[in-house]
């Protein structure tokens, strides 16, 4: 018999029962099967109904069934044994019949087909589905990393805006240098995480930078003064806002970098009022950095606030050196000697420790000045005075006490101290020539010193003072030019 499809199997079913439909609606999803015909007697059995509706034919008389063509294979599910008996008898030769047995094993391993497809169906969409979850989360992830920057960013910045806050707060109420110029240092610090920052005030006389106020490093990282000229500080006086990202060699050719140091960036912004410049602020860093425009804004920002409580804090402390410091000789005047000694006097007595006064008058002043004049006697005055700060130590107090009369305050020094620091004085003084040069015969002057000490000669300041001007009128008496100590 010739086969019309080579390889697919024809099968008609024999039953019309709810199992015959199940297994005619699975048999025809299966590929390289065709169920042809159906037949039952019940013309409106759920078999026959679904074959209809399938297309396929459907008959109430077996035997039709054999005129099939290249059919292969009788499916009986009838369970009807005379049924059976006639299929075993009239069915052609070629044609297999497959009893109540055989359907259930096909029933069985269509159901188990069926479930394997669904399992794989379902497997399927749950992939679909995992990949799905999988990509919100990553979507969830990514924004939740996002809205977390967010969130350090504004931190952040609210820490900053907080910073500033007080930063500002601050520089109202500072008024002395040092609390206004370490107020700069910690604000270039904390507003900008500044690893190093530093700010030297212009000497307009020198024409130098002098460093006040330093954060990062140690004091001796930095230059102590630095030239305005051939720096990045000097550039930052006619430029503006300066920064070197990448300096050369550790940054030794940072002038205001005293040692050998591991610098990579530095920048200066100067610290000005309008046009007048009251020094300049460094930033640096170990590490390369370049600071964006946002943050040099926010550094000029810092620079120009303080700037003007920068300046009014000079001027206070200007204007409090001026009012306690003789105009012509640069000493202490003779008020704030006398504050000095009381103050000192104080300590030693809580401290059980000597103190000792040294006073001196220029010798024969009043003949210098008719011979010379006033303004070479006040040239004396000035030199004189030089001589006595260049013997001194930095706690030592010298005043102009009045006139040509001087005194020193020497804390911590008993009397031969004192007599000995009076002696390098009175020979400095003899050593120095007032006018001559060019021909002219040169002009020395001397002075006369007396010492005495706390507690050993006085212990009130008054009987102090008095008792040293007494030891200066000895020397006086006895020839000027020497030192006498009290006694
Ligand atoms: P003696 O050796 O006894 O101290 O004599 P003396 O001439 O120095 O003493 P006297 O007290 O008679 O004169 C002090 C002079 O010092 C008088 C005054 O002209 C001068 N003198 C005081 N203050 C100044 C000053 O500021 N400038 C100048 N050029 N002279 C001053
Ligand atoms: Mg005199
Ligand atoms: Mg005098």
């Amino acid at each position: 018999m010739a086969r019309t499809h080579p390889g697919r199997l024809t099968i008609a079913i024999v039953g019309g029962n709810l199992r015959s439909a199940s297994i005619l609606r699975l048999l025809n999803e299966v590929d390289n099967l065709s169920v042809v015909a159906l037949a039952d007697n019940n013309q409106s059995s759920p078999g026959v109904r679904l074959a209809e509706e399938l297309g396929i034919f459907t008959t109430s008389d077996i035997s039709e069934l054999y005129q099939v063509r290249d059919l292969d294979l009788i499916v009986d599910v009838s369970e009807d044994a005379a049924t059976r008996v006639l299929l075993e008898e009239d069915c052609p030769s070629g044609v297999e019949v497959i009893g109540s047995r055989g359907s259930e094993m096909i029933w069985d391993l269509l159901v188990a087909k069926k479930r394997g497809e669904e399992q794989e169906k379902l497997f399927v969409e749950l992939q679909v589905a995992y990949d799905k979850i999988r990509s919100h989360e990553r979507k969830l992830q990514s924004s939740k990393e996002a809205l977390e920057r967010a969130n350090g960013e504004l931190e952040g910045r609210l820490a900053e805006i907080f910073f500033t806050h007080e930063f500002f707060k601050a520089l109202t109420s500072f008024s002395s240098v040092d609390d206004v110029t370490s107020l700069i240092v910690d604000g270039a610090n904390g507003i900008l995480g500044a690893e190093i920052s530093c700010v030297y005030l212009l000497d307009q006389e020198k024409w130098l930078l002098r460093l006040r106020a330093s954060q990062g490093r140690p004091e001796h990282f930095f230059a102590a003064a630095v030239p305005v000229s051939e720096t990045l500080l000097g550039r930052a006086f006619t430029e503006g806002t300066v920064q070197e990202t990448d300096i050369p060699d550790g940054g030794r050719s940072a002038r205001w970098v005293c040692e050998p140091s591991d610098l990579r960036s530095h920048a200066a912004i100067p610290l000005r009022t309008g046009d007048l410049i009251v020094g300049v602020l460094v930033v640096a860093s170990s590490t390369y950095r370049e600071m964006t425009p946002a943050e040099i804004e926010r550094l000029q920002v810092i620079a120009n606030q303080s700037s003007l409580a920068l300046q009014n804090a000079l001027l206070h402390e200007e204007l409090e050196r001026l009012s306690v410091t003789d105009r012509l000789t640069e000493l202490y005047n003779h008020g704030y000697f006398q504050q000095r000694l009381e103050e000192e006097l104080g300590r030693a007595s809580r401290f059980a420790h000597t103190l000792s006064l040294i006073m001196l008058d220029i010798d024969d002043f009043k003949v210098f000045n008719d011979t010379f004049g006033h303004p070479r006697g006040d040239k004396v005055l000035q030199m004189v005075s030089d001589a006595i700060r260049e013997n001194l130590r930095e706690m030592d107090v010298a005043a102009r006490y009045g006139g040509e009369e001087f005194v020193v305050v020497l804390p911590e020094t008993d009397l031969e101290g004192a007599r000995a620091v009076a002696e390098r004085i009175r020979r400095s003084v003899e050593a120095l020539s007032f006018i001559g040069g060019d021909g002219i015969p040169s002009v020395r002057k001397t002075i006369s010193v007396g010492v005495a000490s706390y507690p050993r000669n006085a212990t009130t300041q008054g009987k102090l003072i008095e008792t040293a001007d007494h030891a200066m009128y000895v020397s006086k008496r006895s020839g000027k030019n020497r030192v006498v100590s009290a006694e």
